[in-house]
Parts: structure tokens; C-alpha cells; sequence
């Protein structure tokens, strides 16, 4: 089994880059099970993703809530048998200096970014080891790798993941579940729409994205490819970014 056959679950999937790889996975053959807050979003594109044959079911999740998580999980047995792929994808950006301790917008992300990257593990683990095999993706950041002002707290998160999937790498000697994650650079998307509350500095970033970012789709390809390879075989890290950024 590749991509075709496999159940996907993926949070934020209402938009950006857990939108577009909802549309690829299920265009490949793989069911998948979407979780996000926007569910008359969700809800559009199960129907999409049917009316173009393919197989998807979706709820409400926020992934602050660790039921939710075991909810996206269930749903994947349920409705489709089995859980193969969790690509924790659902993530918040808030671009400020540290001086400028916006520490509600801390919260926000370490709760978004890292807490519900762990409730996630949380729920499909116990499946994974079930089933004897797995799979966990993780959508992290260039952020990470190339620290930039005004991102500190963000590429923390971001790096917090990293290092969690490692650990969890090495511990899962046996190799459930595999764990890949993936860094994108600059994507088109929503995310930086509620970043920044500066009008000139959102519109400075829109106008670097809308110049600079790669589509969404792009990301959904390079979560393909982590996934289509034979079970003995781990994408670990991946970044993917624009070829002009810097
Ligand atoms: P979007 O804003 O388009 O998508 C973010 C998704 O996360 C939405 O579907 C949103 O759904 C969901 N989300 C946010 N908060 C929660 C929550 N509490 N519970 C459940 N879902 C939530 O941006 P992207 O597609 O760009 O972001 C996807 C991931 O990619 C993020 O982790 C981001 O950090 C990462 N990334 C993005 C880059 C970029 O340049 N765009 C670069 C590098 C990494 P809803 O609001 O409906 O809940």
C-alpha cells in the first residue's frame, strides 16, 4: 500500500497547506478524516472531495481540546477501519518581538503549535501500536531552521515539534510509528492574516508571500511523497520553500 488505500487524518484542514493536502491525498486514493474549528468549510470540501470520487469525513476539532484529537482518531476507525497517517498540520503564527511580550499570542501558539501536536500523539499512538504500523507527520517551519526577528516564540514551537519527533524517533525502535517532519519556507496561505495586528507590517508580509510564496500544493506533494515510500523507508526531515527565499 502507498498513498491509495491509506486513511489520512489531518488537522487544519479548513485552509492553506491541511486544504490542499486533504485535495491530493484523496485525488491519490486515500481516505481522509479532516479536523479543524471552520467546519462549514470542512463540510464544502468533503463534498468536493466525494463529488470527485474520492473518500473524506470531517469534524469539529480544536486541538487545544486532547478529546478532539481522540475524536479525529475515532472517527479514521470508524468510518474507514483503521488509521495509517496523522499529519498534525493545524497551526497559528503571531510575528511581534519578544520585547514586546505579547504573551497571550505565547499561549495561543505553544497551545496550538506544540500542545496540539502532543494531544495528537496521544490519540493515534495507542492506534499506531495497535495496528502495528503508523505513520505521524508534522508540518513545521523554515522558521526553525533560520531564526528571523519577530519569530522567536513561533520557531520555538516549531522546533519544539522537531525535537519531539525525534525523541520520539529514537524511542520507537521497532520503527511505530514512523515520523516525518516537514519544513515549509513561505506558502500562500491564510496564516499570516491573523499574525500581525500592524496593518503595514501584514501588508508588508502579504506583499513578500504574494511575491515569494509557493502554492499550498507544493506542501501536499512533498506529504505524499513521505507517505508513498515502502514502510521500511522514513522521510524524516523535509524542508520545502520558495527558490528565491532567502
Ligand atoms: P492557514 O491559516 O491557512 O491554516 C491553518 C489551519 O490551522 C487552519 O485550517 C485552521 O483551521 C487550523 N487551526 C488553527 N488553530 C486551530 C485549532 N485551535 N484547532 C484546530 N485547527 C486549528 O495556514 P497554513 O496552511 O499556512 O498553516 C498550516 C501549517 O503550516 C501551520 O502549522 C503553519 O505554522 C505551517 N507553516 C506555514 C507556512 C506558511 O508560509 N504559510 C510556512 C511554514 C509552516 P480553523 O481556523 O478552521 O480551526
Amino acid at each position: 500500500m502507498t498513498v491509495h488505500g491509506k486513511v489520512v487524518a489531518i488537522t487544519g484542514a479548513s485552509s492553506g497547506i491541511g486544504e490542499a493536502t486533504a485535495r491530493h491525498l484523496a485525488s491519490l486514493g486515500a481516505p481522509v478524516v479532516l479536523g479543524a474549528r471552520r467546519t462549514d468549510r470542512l463540510d464544502r470540501l468533503v463534498v468536493e472531495i466525494e463529488a470527485d470520487g474520492g473518500k473524506a469525513a470531517a469534524l469539529r476539532v480544536d486541538v487545544t481540546e486532547s478529546g478532539d484529537l481522540k475524536a479525529l482518531v475515532d472517527v479514521a476507525v470508524e468510518r474507514f477501519g483503521r488509521l495509517d497517517v496523522l499529519v498534525g498540520n493545524a497551526g497559528i503564527s503571531r510575528i511581534s518581538p519578544v520585547v514586546d511580550l505579547d504573551v497571550e499570542g505565547w499561549s495561543a501558539m505553544v497551545d496550538v503549535n506544540v500542545k496540539g501536536i502532543l494531544h495528537g500523539i496521544a490519540a493515534a499512538l495507542p492506534v499506531f501500536r495497535r495496528q502495528g504500523s503508523g505513520h505521524l507527520i508534522t508540518v513545521v517551519s523554515t522558521a526553525g531552521l533560520k531564526i528571523v526577528p519577530t519569530q522567536a516564540v513561533y520557531a520555538g514551537t516549531k522546533n519544539a515539534v522537531r525535537t519531539l519527533l525525534e525523541g520520539l524517533r529514537q524511542e520507537s525502535t521497532d520503527g511505530v510509528p514512523r515520523t516525518t517532519s516537514i519544513s515549509p519556507g513561505y506558502v500562500r496561505t491564510e496564516l499570516i492574516d491573523n499574525a500581525v495586528d500592524d496593518p503595514a507590517v501584514r501588508e508588508q508580509v502579504r506583499g513578500t508571500m504574494a511575491e515569494l510564496g509557493i502554492d499550498p500544493a507544493a506542501v501536499a506533494r512533498a506529504i505524499a511523497f513521505a507517505i508513498d515510500q515502502p514502510e521500511d523507508v522514513e522521510i524524516g526531515d523535509l524542508t520545502i520553500r520558495p527558490t528565491r527565499q532567502g
